[in-house]
């Protein structure tokens, strides 16, 4: 179906940031498959993972034991909040299980009237009945039938409108910590930790979605870390799989109280194929001072971000999100900037508000930033002196 705005491009194959066409052009990635390649393309480590399973066994089903995935979980579970993990194949089925997860727990409780979450506008959760729901935005739900219930929306960063939603049918409120698709809006950490207290004294699970902004993309493993909070649930996907099919949804003993069995599943969720892989990306970002490294590398891009912005004030707006999930707003067409810097051998990603996404991979270095900085500077001054004509007409 022609579901996707494709460019005329394609690769042949990649290598750490680098993509390669097939006549031999190319490209430098700060797209990362839309926040998914963190250790950039063909990492040896996550290419002997996967041969190495391949070799051995692809599939089995959920009817069996899958000691990698016991594995992944309890890895995930001594990094984070959570006791419990439910492996997918996407971050909306994460979001699924994340929503199904938060329904549960108040089912089980005896409140099952409490099925109702808060979301905020701007957000974006998948493509699935219920996740466009859960995003809100009228243009993904279009034709689509009747909207799933129970979703209630309020404004970003508007806390009046919040508790004013909060009703006694309400069960969750559900947040990126940084909004992606919406345009890069970080939420403060006090906000975050604002939500915490919000959640704890209406008896509200907190939900993140860090499909986007987890595993390394903000210098720390999740994003939420920043605020020292504690969710209830998270919704994973993009990154943990680093290119492999990969989601999970991480939740404490407390809040998957009700996720018993027979209440959920998924034929390939967590397959050994996805859970060799997952391992070995965790591997990878949970190694010491990779993090340090990720944010060091974010404050170096940062610096010379701010000087593009200095330099192109006609063409870039703002620079924001956080790490390297970094966002420029645009004061030309995003679209435009976009499609220039694939002519300036830069692939970046466009998002709401106008802005222009830069989704590195976490293991590019000074070259890499001193070659993007080339690439973009090059984008805007072609579209600086694209649109000279036009002023002076
Ligand atoms: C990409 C994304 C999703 C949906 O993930 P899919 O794997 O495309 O289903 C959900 N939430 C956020 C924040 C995302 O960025």
């Amino acid at each position: 179906m022609p579901t996707y705005a494709r460019a005329a491009l394609e690769f042949e194959r990649g290598e750490g940031a680098w993509l390669f066409t097939p006549d031999g052009r190319k490209y430098l990635d700060f797209g990362s498959g839309i926040a998914v390649n963190v250790l950039g393309h063909s990492h040896p480590h996550l290419v002997s993972a996967l041969v190495g399973q391949a070799q051995k066994l692809w599939h089995v089903s959920n009817i069996y034991k899958i000691p990698e995935g016991e594995r992944l979980a309890e890895r995930l579970c001594a990094l984070t909040f959570a006791d419990r993990v439910f492996f997918t194949n996407s971050g909306a089925e994460a979001l699924e299980c994340a929503i199904k997860t938060a329904r549960k727990y108040h089912s089980a409780n005896g409140q099952p009237n409490r099925y109702r979450i808060i979301t905020f506008e701007g957000a974006f959760h998948g493509r699935t009945l219920a996740t466009i729901a859960a995003g809100g935005q009228q243009k993904y739900l279009d034709g689509f039938g009747p909207k799933v219930e129970g979703f209630d929306q309020v404004p970003f960063g508007d806390h009046a409108a919040l508790e004013a939603a909060i009703g006694p049918d309400t069960g969750a409120i559900l947040i990126e910590p940084v909004q992606g698709e919406g345009g890069l809006r970080p939420v403060p950490p006090q906000c975050l930790r604002g939500l915490r207290e919000l959640c704890d004294k209406h008896g509200l699970l907190l939900v993140l979605d860090e499909v986007q902004s987890g595993v390394g993309r903000t210098g720390k493993l999740f994003a939420h870390e920043w605020s020292g909070i504690r969710p209830d649930i998270m919704a994973v996907a993009k990154g943990i799989g680093g290119g492999f099919p990969l989601g999970a949804c991480l939740a404490t003993e407390e809040a998957a109280k009700g996720m018993v069995a027979g209440t959920h599943g998924s034929t390939y969720g967590g397959n050994p194929l996805a859970m060799a892989v997952g391992n070995a990306v965790l591997d990878v970002v949970s190694a010491p001072d990779f993090l340090e490294r990720v944010r060091e590398t974010a404050r170096d891009f940062a610096q010379r971000l701010a000087e593009l912005k200095d330099h192109y004030p006609d063409i870039v707006e703002e620079v924001r999100g956080s790490g390297l999930l970094i966002g420029l707003k645009m004061r030309v067409a995003n679209t435009a900037f976009v499609a220039e810097g694939r002519e300036q051998g830069i692939l970046t990603v466009g998002a709401g508000d106008n802005v222009v996404r830069l989704l590195p991979p976490l293991i590019i270095g000074e070259p890499e930033i001193q070659e993007a900085y080339r690439r973009l500077d090059a984008t805007c001054a072609a579209l600086r002196s694209a649109q000279a004509p036009a002023k002076a007409s």
